[in-house]
């Protein structure tokens, strides 16, 4: 029995099930590696404008702190629970170390309909929930970053309060946050610059000129949205997105750089276009060449796999495919390219760490500098996983997933169990 459940969780157990079975864990070795070491539920009460009182649920769950402090995003969603910030939070694991960073995975959430609520409320859950999360959090035991729902502006208000109860101030203690307030340079573009580069790697592998390539992008979040333009700069015509208020589709190649500017300044694409509106059930499995899922997870599944029409498939979003999912791909004979979550959209908490890493030395790196140090570690971890994956004849997913619970694994069994 634990008390995380429901059906992210689930593909998380069944995703590490595959793992443990690769690497022969023993079974009474298993849940030590997959529970979380920790987790908090909190109540976060606010003032609202009208005078009322309102209450809002909010967790961040730490799953290992055997490598260092936790390392994780925060997610405000009218539909977290603990069970998905629990799965959310071990893939951080198998992420960073992946990667090589010295964190555990850690994930927070609250549970808030951001449609439902003023920007001034937003504060105000923003610096409660940071609030009730100190005696849990700190810059060498957990830091905190922006994931859906969240952005800088949120991060300045932990930084802020999180340095209010400590009567100074302590930028290390999230990262994303705004390049004014001890942010990096490089943050806010790093997760989906990363996903491009990879795919872009993937392509010059496959022999696919950027300039006759297609791509489609599921998504037009942080990470959505800058992948498109990184692909759009690379030559690639994107021919469809979405987000939450619908989708859009030109087999010409849709003006990324503008919907960019009109999605910053109405929070999303509606209203872009009335002639290139799309049905958004139909976008993934439209023919392109690269496919970036980042949105929520779950969204291919068996069926949805059977029908992709890509060439690459470049998970921007985390646990985009299932595992049902992850078998039919697996038996396509039309090889479609996987490039797995934990390794594509690891460009952001790789960035994430030169942020924290430059905060507590008070030393601050170019642009040019995170951006190359990010493709090196990306390529770095891509090349290892393409080795293990070809030397053991087993997929993408398996084989970085693989890495990063060897390294987690190692570490717990060197240091032994305390006492
Ligand atoms: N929320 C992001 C992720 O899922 C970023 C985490 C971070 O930067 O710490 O990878």
């Amino acid at each position: 029995m634990t008390v995380y459940s429901g059906p992210v969780f689930e593909m998380a157990r069944t995703q590490f099930n595959v793992i443990g079975d690769h690497l022969d864990i023993p079974l009474d070795e298993r849940d030590r590696l997959l529970l979380p070491k920790r987790a908090l539920t909190i109540s976060c009460p606010i003032h609202r404008d009208d005078g009322t009182v309102a209450v809002f649920e909010g967790y961040r769950v730490q799953h290992h702190l055997t490598l260092g402090p936790t390392k994780g995003g925060t997610r405000f969603s009218p539909t977290v629970d603990i069970g998905e910030i629990a799965a959310l939070a071990i893939w951080m694991s198998w992420k960073c170390a992946l990667v090589g960073l010295p964190y555990g995975g850690a994930k927070g959430g609250v549970n808030v309909d951001l449609s439902k609520i003023s920007k001034h409320e937003l504060e105000l859950v923003s610096r409660r929930y940071m609030q009730e999360m100190i005696p849990f959090v700190g810059p060498h035991i957990d830091v905190m970053a922006p994931d859906m729902g969240t952005n800088e502006q949120v991060m300045a208000w932990f930084m802020d309060t999180y340095s209010m109860y400590q009567g100074r101030t302590v930028t290390e203690i999230v990262t994303g946050k705004p390049v004014s307030s001890g942010g990096t340079l490089g943050r806010r573009e790093a997760t989906g610059r990363g996903v491009a580069h990879l795919a872009r790697r993937v392509m010059n592998e496959l022999r696919i000129d950027a300039n006759n390539a297609t791509a489609v992008v599921q998504g037009f979040g942080n990470v959505g949205s800058y992948a498109a333009l990184e692909l759009h700069r690379f030559g690639l015509k994107v021919i469809a997105v979405s987000d939450h208020t619908g989708a859009l589709h030109d087999p010409r190649g849709l003006d990324v750089p503008a919907l960019m500017r009109h999605a910053a300044s109405h929070g999303s694409i509606k209203g872009f276009s009335s002639e290139l509106q799309f049905d958004p059930a139909q976008v993934l499995t439209l023919k392109c060449d690269v496919l970036v899922p980042a949105a929520l997870e779950r969204v291919i599944d068996a069926k949805i796999a059977q029908h992709l029409r890509c060439r690459i498939l470049a998970e921007g979003a985390n646990g985009p495919t299932t595992p049902d999912a992850d078998l039919v791909l697996e038996k396509r004979k039309d090889e479609i390219f996987v490039i797995p979550d934990i390794l594509c959209n690891s460009g952001g908490v790789v960035v994430s760490y030169f942020e924290w890493v430059q905060d507590l030395q008070q030393l601050f790196w170019e642009e040019e500098e995170v951006t190359r140090r990010e493709y090196q570690i990306l390529d770095r971890a891509f090349e290892l996983m393409l080795a293990r994956a070809r030397a053991d004849r087993i997929a993408h997913r398996t084989a970085a997933m693989a890495i990063g619970v060897a390294k987690v694994r190692a570490a717990k069994n060197t240091r032994g169990l305390f006492p």
